[in-house]
């Protein structure tokens, strides 16, 4: 659960039976703009999400194509910290009509609505697939003691890090000798 809550992932329902009965050819461009985080499976949410979708009708459904600009929260592949990731989505789905519902994993449902929930869970999967860091240099965590190497505002020489304690900076391996001995 959210700090503050986020929006039902109804809202990401789009009402598209007015396109169906106009006919092939005729479309539609749907601003999509959500500031607040909002659900898109029981396990995902987004951020934000911005950018608008054209609504196509075609023979076989509604091609739903466009940009968007999603955040959500992740774990940086270096450092393991949740931090707002950023990126650009290229939309480009046809969802089917019933009757032709092997054209495409997405398809219109009975209430001449369709879902971009599976559409975006899915594109966001792929994204979380790709390594991400947290900010340009991130400097990861020590391999010997975990701290996190951006939480030290002091590294020697080397590289190696130093733990920081009592405001002084001592050598990680030292630190597991002070623990033997007190
Ligand atoms: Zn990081």
């Amino acid at each position: 659960m959210l700090p503050g809550g986020y929006l039902k992932k109804r809202l990401l329902r789009i009402q598209v039976g007015y396109l169906l009965s106009e006919g092939p050819g005729n479309a539609k461009e749907i601003p999509i703009t959500f500031s607040q985080p909002v659900q898109v499976d029981d396990d995902l949410y987004l951020n934000s999400l911005d950018g608008s979708l054209m609504l196509t009708r075609a023979k076989d459904g509604i091609l739903v194509q466009g940009a968007l600009q999603v955040t959500h929260s992740r774990e940086c592949d270096r450092c393991l910290e949740s931090f707002t990731h950023r990126f650009g989505l290229d939309v480009a789905e046809l969802y089917a009509l019933r009757s032709n519902s092997g054209k495409s994993e997405f398809f219109i449902d009975s209430d001449g609505e369709i879902d971009l929930a599976p559409l975006l869970r899915e594109e966001v999967l792929i994204e979380e697939s790709y390594r991400a860091i947290c900010k340009d240099g991130c400097r990861g965590l020590n391999a010997a003691s975990g701290v996190n190497l951006n939480d030290l505002n002091d590294l020697n020489e080397t590289g190696e890090s130093r733990v920081v304690e009592d405001g002084l900076a001592i050598d990680p391996r030292m630190a597991v000798l002070k623990q033997l001995l007190s």
